[in-house]
This record gives C-alpha cells, structure tokens and sequence, in this order.
C-alpha cells in the first residue's frame, strides 16, 4: 500500500448491475449518490448488501479498491437470519468506505468451497483482491463495523 496515492478518489467498486448485469465501475465519491447503470440506467443500490455469485465474486472482489465485506450465509442459518438487520445496517454505514456483500453458500457452493467456508455465517473482509479478516458465527453490527476498521 502506498503513502503516496495523489488519486483524487478514495476508491472504487466494481459491480454487476442487479438489472442487466452489465459491469460498472463506480468511484467512491458517487456511491452514495444514487449511482445508475451506464448500460441500462437502473438503480444500483450500494446502501444495501450486494447478492454475489459464482459468476460475479471474484471479479468484484479482484477489481474493486475499496474494502468488500462479504457475509456467507444460508437462507436455512438461524444465525444468518439474526445476523442479517447488522449486516443490512452495516451497508448503509459503509456506503462509499467499503462494499457489503453476501454470498448464498448453497448457490454459490463453488466460492463457498473455494474459500473453505465451514460454519456460516462467516463474514470475510477482502482488501485489495485478497483475503484480510475471517470471522465465523453471528456477530452484532459493532463487530462487523470493526472489522472494516484496522
Ligand atoms: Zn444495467
């Protein structure tokens, strides 16, 4: 990591539009500002978890300069589901700091194996492509705030 980055933005996230699913790079300063597809023009919320896949985790992970948080989980997880309203109110916090992501492990078993997920929720904090914080099992909104954090 340099010291000497004299790039004007903080950051940017590359994400698939939930519409058209057309690539987008958005710069940090506008992920807060209700940012549109450039292909489509839908809406894409960054204030809300992002729903990867198989197909799109690693190339928002590798191309986004920004922090990713990704939350794996199952929709059958007792622990996820109370979970989830931290990891919900954790995206509308770090909007424009970082991305919030979830992984369903039961649709996306691939990356779930990948990653060598075991127990979920585990919630796995990305900096630049690479694998910075694990943590397995539920964790209230500070923890998962101060993961982000260094
Ligand atoms: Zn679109």
């Amino acid at each position: 990591m340099s010291t000497t980055q004299s790039d004007a933005t903080a950051g940017s996230l590359t994400v698939p539009c939930p519409s058209c699913h057309k690539w987008n790079r958005i710069d940090a300063a506008r992920a807060t500002a209700g940012p549109k597809c450039g292909a489509c023009g839908a809406a894409i919320p960054l204030d809300q978890p992002m729903h990867l896949d198989d197909t799109s985790f690693d190339r928002v992970i590798a191309a986004s300069t920004l922090p990713v948080m990704v939350d794996f989980y199952a929709d059958w997880c007792g622990p996820c589901k109370m979970m989830a309203p931290a990891v919900d109110q954790l995206a509308r916090a770090s909007a424009g700091t970082a991305l919030v992501a979830k992984l369903d492990t039961e649709a996306a078993p691939r990356t779930a194996q990948r990653f060598n997920i075991r127990g979920i929720p585990t919630v796995i904090v990305f900096r630049g492509g690479r694998e910075a914080k694990r943590q397995s099992g539920a964790m209230p909104f500070g923890a998962l705030r101060a993961m982000l954090g260094d």
